[in-house]
């Protein structure tokens, strides 16, 4: 290889290779502490905006510190990767909508994980002696303040990084490093002006102001990381949306013309855009991970994903759902349980189904008698009050 004469033109070595490896930009800021940022992020724990995302509170005091995630850090080599894709059809009733950025057939983490690993073996090969440590929502980091400050984009009302060029479909990475980088110019203020497309059209209300978001009522919380029962005041606002929203990103203007994504592995997949529901009541758990493991879908785990076709299902109430949803009232989940039986409680109340009425009070007065879990038989009698 050839060393570098100076340290802009390792930087723009650096760059060459980032775009060789298939990352979609590259760009660097200083490891430094930003008193603004830590602050948002401590009044946003303390407000409990991170519902059960427990490990954000575990490790915040390593957000603040970059030391702690590569010990003399002195500048952060911030990437994005595009994964923009054409818009996909409608989800028909008995499927339901998938996130963008789930798409494909490969889980993000571990392609980004291997350019990761590509990029920090050239730096090493290139700077013998430096330390080199790639991040991709493996350790406590900023990313999107990171990624404003190197000049990637700012952060809009809807809390996500935006370009005025790439839009917002691309995922961060960041590589650190215990050398000190020429920086790129910083973006400092908002280019949303008076936009407030994503504020508006959230279904459930999560943005508590502009640039706050209270991620316990985001559906890709709700849909994604929250592992109990969904919150019923939230359940048809879900829509058909069973992992993942990307409302407040599609009504964006900044993401009307962005870059196509030119990585196979984000190639959408059949049969996940949207995710055909009724199949997945009947395949066994291995048929299951078989199927998803390789792909951020199984981030929920079966239970997820059934927990949230149930809701799909009871939203969308096409009439085969009914005897699918009957015999997943055997299911052993209890919160697998507990969403079939909400979802059939909103069959139950459509005059259309009127004459599928017995068949399913039957059927929820025989799981009345033979539940056990006491948040499970808590949804029978609500949905038995029709
Ligand atoms: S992802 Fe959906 S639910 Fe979450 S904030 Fe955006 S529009 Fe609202
Ligand atoms: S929709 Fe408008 S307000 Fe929201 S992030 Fe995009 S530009 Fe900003």
């Amino acid at each position: 290889m050839e060393y570098p004469s100076s340290i802009e033109s390792w930087h723009e070595q650096l760059k060459a290779e980032a775009l060789r490896l298939g990352f979609s930009r590259m760009a660097v800021a200083p490891a430094t502490l930003f008193e603004k940022a830590g602050l948002r992020l401590q009044n946003w724990l303390d407000a409990g905006y991170d519902g059960e995302m427990s490990y954000l509170k575990n490790r915040k005091e390593a957000y603040y510190d970059l030391g702690k995630v590569l010990e003399g850090a002195e500048s952060v080599v911030m990437l994005t990767l595009n994964y923009g894709n054409e818009p996909p059809p409608p989800a028909m009733p008995g499927s339901g909508r998938v996130s963008r950025y789930a798409w494909g057939a490969t889980d993000y983490h571990r392609l980004i994980r291997k350019k990761l690993k590509a990029f920090s073996k050239f730096y090493r090969q290139g700077r013998p002696g430096v330390l080199v440590r790639g991040v991709v929502d493996t350790a406590p980091l900023l990313e999107k303040e990171f990624a404003q400050l190197a000049g990637l984009g700012w952060i809009g009302k809807n809390t996500l990084l935006l370009n005025s060029r790439a839009g917002s479909w691309f995922f961060l990475a960041a590589l650190l490093t215990d050398e000190k980088l020429p920086v790129n110019e910083p973006v400092t203020t908002s280019q949303c002006a008076n936009c407030t497309a994503c504020l508006e059209v959230c279904p459930t209300d999560a943005f508590v102001e502009p640039y706050v978001l209270d991620a316990r009522k985001c559906i890709s919380y709700l849909t994604i990381e929250l592992r109990q029962p969904i919150p019923l005041e939230h359940r048809e606002a879900i829509g058909d949306w069973v992992f993942g929203c990307d409302l407040c990103q599609e009504v964006c203007p900044y993401n009307k013309r962005t870059p196509q994504s030119t990585e196979p592995s984000f190639e959408p997949q059949e049969g996940l855009y949207p995710l055909e529901i009724f199949p997945l009541f009947s395949m066994t758990e291995e048929t299951m991970k078989e199927r998803f493991s390789q792909t951020p879908l199984w981030r929920t785990g079966r239970a997820g994903l059934l927990r949230n076709g149930a809701i799909v299902l009871g939203n969308q109430r096409p009439p085969e759902g009914i005897a699918v949803l009957i015999e997943a009232l055997e299911d052993r989940s209890p919160v697998v349980r507990g969403a079939v039986v909400w979802a059939l409680g909103q069959y139950l109340r459509q005059d259309e189904f009127a004459t599928d009425r017995e068949k399913i009070l039957t059927a929820l007065d025989k799981s009345q008698s033979t539940e056990l879990d006491i948040e499970v038989l808590k949804e029978l009698e609500v949905a038995l009050m029709f």
